[in-house]
């Protein structure tokens, strides 16, 4: 029996994964797609699904044999993990993973490419768990369809992505999709423990995503305020002051930002700006994912329509 017990709600995506186990256990579906919003439960499932595919116990995961422990502290070198950050045992995703995480170098693809070309150590199945798929760019991307193509004996991909849109055709096509959904109310509020209906929608019904919103203590609804007077009201004396809480809060601040557009968009009708906006919402997050991101970048990207980092 096959039992999912770390990965809260998401029935209907663990449902998928338990009718498909035997075909993956036996090799003939090689490669997985769990996608769907950031922070809901996709990577906790990976590494359950993982642990279960290797379990030595009739209800699996037990996640206390000898291969589940392995696999679940990362140890073993049959599980390979390819990430944007570093990461931690048990916890396939840092919690400070959406400000942290950088893009996915060809070389952890290349060297992974070199591992599976043997066989497993120790365990009956290796399992190839990648974060973020879209974190990787064009060539690395490639050079995973490559090996995909290639096939591995005894080795199954899992691939994790919160944008698929960002991920190449060719690789989306060769795996098995398993979607994930943002929780309802109910589950959230009693994972997260809240009943504050502006940090679900904030959140986008995920979890993970708002145990960083909590993070961000009073500091959050200094955020909401100073969006709504550079949105609504156009107020560029807040620039320093939201450049100072883009610096502490990143990727969170962005979202505030997302949201109070969405408000915006609602309340005005007002489209022009509402893309004006998203479309420079998207080069702050690149530029800061690649590293390019500065100041200047930021300020001229918010103000000018035409100014462009991509
Ligand atoms: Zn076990």
């Amino acid at each position: 029996m096959i039992e999912f017990r770390r990965t809260l709600a998401q029935e209907g995506a663990k449902k998928l994964v338990i009718s498909i186990w035997e075909k993956v256990y036996k090799n003939e579906l090689p490669t997985i797609m769990f996608f769907g919003p950031e922070g809901v439960g996709k990577s906790t499932l990976s590494l359950e699904f993982a642990q279960s595919l290797v379990c030595s116990q009739r209800n699996k995961p037990c996640y206390e044999c000898y291969n589940c422990r392995r696999f679940g502290e990362l140890k073993s070198p049959d599980m390979i993990l390819i990430s944007g950050v570093e990461p931690q045992p048990y916890k396939l995703r840092a919690e400070t993973y959406y400000e942290e995480a950088k893009m996915i170098k060809i070389s952890q693809i290349r060297s992974m490419q070199k591992e599976v070309q043997k066989p497993p150590f120790e365990m009956p199945l290796r399992v190839v768990i990648i974060m973020n798929i879209e974190d990787a760019n064009l060539e690395s991307q490639n050079a995973l369809l490559k090996v995909l193509e290639e096939g591995s004996k005894r080795t199954v991909f899992i691939l994790i992505s919160s944008r698929p849109n960002f991920v190449v055709p060719t690789v989306l096509s060769r795996s098995f999709k398993v979607r994930f959904s943002p929780l309802r109310y109910e589950d959230f509020s009693k994972i997260v423990n809240t009943d504050d209906r502006v940090l679900y929608e904030l959140s986008e019904g995920s979890p993970g995503i708002c145990k960083g919103f909590i993070k961000m203590g009073d500091e959050l609804h200094k955020s909401l305020e100073i969006w709504e007077r550079i949105i609504y009201f156009d107020d560029r004396t807040k620039i320093d002051e939201a450049l100072g809480l883009f610096e502490r809060w990143k990727t969170y601040f962005l979202k505030i930002g997302y949201y109070v557009l969405k408000r915006y968009l609602y309340d005005t009708e007002d489209f022009d700006r509402f893309s004006r906006f998203i479309s420079s919402f998207r080069h702050v997050e690149i530029g800061y994912r690649r590293n390019t991101f500065t100041k200047a970048l930021y300020i001229s990207s918010l103000w000018n329509p035409k100014f462009s980092v991509i």
